[in-house]
Parts: structure tokens; C-alpha cells; sequence
């Protein structure tokens, strides 16, 4: 489909397009597109009137056969006429701009065009929707309403105006600054579901972590070999667990290095791991636990994991960690997986807020002005409680409601809308 925007976009496609059919808003009409007297295309064409179309203005839409070679000459055409083409997300920016959608619900039209899986999608969904902007306007409201409340009692002091109570209004605020981090609380999950869950393997070499992986992922895209150490860089791969993208980052685990190339394999795995969300560290059943088994736990000591037991199949030597939980399995007969796939399903619910359905905050950048207004309520409803004058306080609560407005993006900077419309692709 080529698109048009603008004033100008019906007179431009009435210059190429010959339809039998007169025009008529939001009908499609059949017909051919001409330049210079040659025809281009058979194609449909809709045209839109503003405001009611996706950008707010007058809006031409031509739907063409797919090929890229006739698709240019039709915008070449259009580009002759007096047309430009489109940045990246320029419609969707327009739309914004036109107050046909806000900026979350801008941000939702591109996560939902880059959906991976049917949770990205229904996410994105209700944000297209307006989720973001019906949470927060309420809150906003209330917010306002304790500001002028403040600002009356300033300005009308001595007009009998009643001044209000520090504790009281105190406690708006602080209510406001609960519902906002719960707000920005829905962003840990957020988070994963925009960006995934990064899951690293970890282990002494041959162990199994490669096969491991490659159950995991249902293919055969790491190497397993005998030879102890080979897995040297690390490996990567997205899989969609109940539609959360989840990244197995397969590593070279700790041993002693060898050689250079396994140096560099050790110190990527180190970064791996510090990267991420949730470490599975491997042992191997049909051994006792030696020193190198003992340097992967330490390793991993302080970052979240489970404990995956590994060649089930084989004799068992394993006495356990201490009675610590793990997952017993065997990456040769694929037995166990299921609970491991479990554990890591928890591991992501766990973090699900109780209407994940309904509402979460996908964009670092909304978490971040949420973020800030609950910092600058918390110091209002402190100042408050403490006391300081009310005037003061507004500064912080004035904050709050900037960032408030950020949230949505009705108040919101050419430099982040640049930042915001450069991820889109061409066309949306
Ligand atoms: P890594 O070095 O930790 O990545 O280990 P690999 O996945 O390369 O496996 C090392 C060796 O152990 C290979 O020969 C695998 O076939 C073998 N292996 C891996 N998992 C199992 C298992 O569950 N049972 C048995 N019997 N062998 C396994």
C-alpha cells in the first residue's frame, strides 16, 4: 500500500488516478494509476477526510500489486505531484501530533507491529487502546485538584480561603504516589515481555549445557562435542515461552582457561551472566562435585538461578548442594524438561502483576517518568507531613505533574519524540 498525508494528498492522487467511480469519503474506488501517460497500475484507492482518518488530516491510501519496482514508480509519481516521503513513523507521529492518539499509544502501535508473541500483541493492544492514559488520568486529576486546592490557600489567605490541613492533603498525595508505583511496578514485568526474559546457562565444561540448550531451543544450533571446552563464544537464541520471548544465552562456563580463544569464551560468560534475568547453572549427576562445580556456585551465589542436575540417565553420584532445590533431568532422554520449563514459567510469573492483561508499562520510558513522579509526590507528601511551606511543595508536586504529563506524552520534548518515531519503520 502506498499512503499519502496531507492537504494536498486527494489533488495528488487525482492527478495519476482514472476511476470510473467518482470519489466518495472512505470508499474505495477501482481504477489506474497513470504518470506521463503510461499506465502504472491497476490498483484500489481510499481516501480518507480529516479528522477522520489515522494522522487527523486528509489521508489517500492505494493499494497496488506488491511489487516493490511498481510500488517506487507510484511514489515517484506521487514525489512529481509535489509529495515527500515519510520518515520513519511520520503517520503515526502526525496522529500524535493531530491529537488523534497520545504518545503511549503511539509507543503501543510500534510494539505491536514488532510483536514476537500473542502476549507482546495483546499487551500492545490495550495501550493502543488508551490503557496507559486511562490509568493515569484519574491520578492526574486528583493531582490537580490537590495543587489548586494548595494554590488557593496560598493565594487567598487572608480571604477566609481554609487552608489545608498538611496531614491530610498529605495523605492524597501520598495515595497518589501508591497507585503510581504500583503503576511502575508492572514494568519488571514489562520489561520482559518487551525485551524477554535473558536466561544464561552455566557450568563446569561438559556437564551438558549445550545439550541442555539445545532441548531448550528444539534445535540443534550449538555445538556439542566430547571434548571439554568447546563451546567457546557465547550462544544465543529467542524462544517463546506462554508469550514471553525467552533468550538462552548458552556460555563457556569457568574453567581455567586453555588457551586465548577460551579466555575470551570465559570473560563473555562472565558478562552474560551479569546481564542475566535468571542463571540455570548445570551439574553433572555422574560425578562427584569437584572444584570447578564448586567455582560455578560461587559464581553464581549472588544472582537469582536454579539448579539444574543434569544426566539423569547415567549412575548417580550426586549428593545434592547442601539440600538446596533443583531439577533433576537428562538432556539425553529429555526427561525432567517439563519442570525446568516450569520453574521458568513461575520465575516469569511470579512477576506478573494480577491484571498483566489489563495493563503494564512495556517502555523504559515510561517507566522512567513514572518513576520520577513517585519520587517527587513522596517528597511532596514528606514536605507536607514536615510541615514545609506549601509553596515549596508545589515545586515537587508541580514535578510530579510534569512528569505525569510525560507519562502519556502530552508534555514531552522534540528530542524524545525524535528518539520515540527514529524506532519506527517507514509507512506506519
Ligand atoms: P557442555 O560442555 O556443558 O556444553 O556439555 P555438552 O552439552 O557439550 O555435553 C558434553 C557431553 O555430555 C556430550 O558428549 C553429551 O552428549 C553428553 N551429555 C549431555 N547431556 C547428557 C545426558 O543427560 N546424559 C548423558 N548420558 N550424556 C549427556
Amino acid at each position: 500500500m502506498v499512503r499519502l498525508s496531507g492537504p494536498q494528498s486527494h489533488s495528488i492522487l487525482e492527478g495519476l488516478f482514472r476511476s470510473a467511480e467518482s470519489a466518495a469519503d472512505r470508499h474505495v474506488r477501482y481504477g489506474t494509476l497513470e504518470a506521463d501517460g503510461e499506465s502504472i497500475d491497476q490498483v484500489l484507492a481510499t481516501t480518507f477526510r480529516g479528522p477522520n482518518s489515522y494522522t487527523g488530516e486528509d489521508v489517500v491510501e492505494v493499494t497496488a500489486h506488491g511489487n516493490p519496482l511498481i510500488l517506487n514508480r507510484i511514489i515517484e509519481a506521487a514525489i512529481g505531484l509535489g509529495a515527500c516521503r515519510a520518515a520513519p513513523g511520520e503517520f503515526t507521529l502526525r496522529a500524535v501530533t493531530n491529537g488523534k492518539m497520545d504518545l503511549a499509544q503511539a509507543e503501543a502501535v510500534r510494539d505491536f507491529i514488532d510483536a514476537q508473541t500473542d502476549a507482546q500483541a495483546r499487551t500492545a493492544m490495550n495501550q493502543m487502546n488508551g490503557a496507559l492514559a486511562n490509568r493515569v488520568r484519574p491520578l492526574k486529576e486528583s493531582l490537580v485538584g490537590v495543587i489548586s486546592e494548595l494554590e488557593a490557600g496560598i493565594d487567598f489567605a487572608e480571604d477566609d480561603v481554609e487552608v489545608p490541613e498538611g496531614e491530610m492533603v498529605a495523605g492524597r498525595v501520598a495515595a497518589l504516589e501508591s497507585s503510581l508505583a504500583d503503576l511502575t511496578a508492572t514494568f519488571g514485568y514489562g520489561r520482559l515481555l518487551h525485551e524477554g526474559l535473558c536466561l544464561a546457562i552455566t557450568g563446569k565444561p561438559n556437564v551438558g549445557k549445550s545439550s541442555i540448550f539445545n532441548r531448550l531451543i528444539s534445535t540443534e544450533r550449538a555445538i556439542v562435542t566430547d571434548v571439554p571446552g568447546t563451546t567457546r563464544d557465547v550462544v544465543t537464541e529467542t524462544v517463546d515461552l506462554d508469550g514471553i520471548p525467552i533468550r538462552f544465552a548458552d556460555t563457556a562456563g569457568f574453567r581455567e582457561a586453555g588457551d586465548e580463544v577460551e579466555s575470551l569464551g570465559i570473560s563473555r560468560t562472565i558478562e552474560t551472566l551479569a546481564e542475566a534475568d535468571l542463571t540455570l547453572a548445570v551439574f553433572d549427576s555422574s560425578e562427584e562435585l569437584d572444584d570447578d562445580d564448586r567455582d560455578v556456585m560461587e559464581r553464581i551465589r549472588d544472582i537469582p538461578h536454579l539448579i539444574v542436575v543434569n544426566k539423569r540417565d547415567l549412575p548417580d553420584c550426586w549428593k545434592g548442594l547442601n539440600g538446596r532445590p533443583e531439577v533433576r533431568l537428562s538432556a539425553k532422554t529429555g526427561e525432567g524438561f517439563d519442570g525446568l520449563k516450569t520453574l521458568i514459567r513461575d520465575y516469569v510469573v511470579d512477576k506478573r502483576p494480577a491484571d498483566a492483561e489489563s495493563f503494564v508499562v512495556t517502555s523504559e520510558r515510561q517507566a522512567e517518568a513514572a518513576g520520577r513522579a513517585v519520587e517527587r509526590l513522596r517528597a511532596g507528601a514528606s514536605g507536607l507531613r514536615a510541615g514545609v511551606p506549601h509553596e515549596m511543595v508545589l515545586l515537587d508536586l508541580y514535578g510530579a505533574l510534569s512528569a505525569v504529563g510525560e507519562l502519556t506524552g502530552e508534555v514531552v520534548s522534540e528530542d524524545i519524540l525524535g528518539r520515540i518515531f527514529s524506532t519506527f519503520c517507514i509507512g506506519k
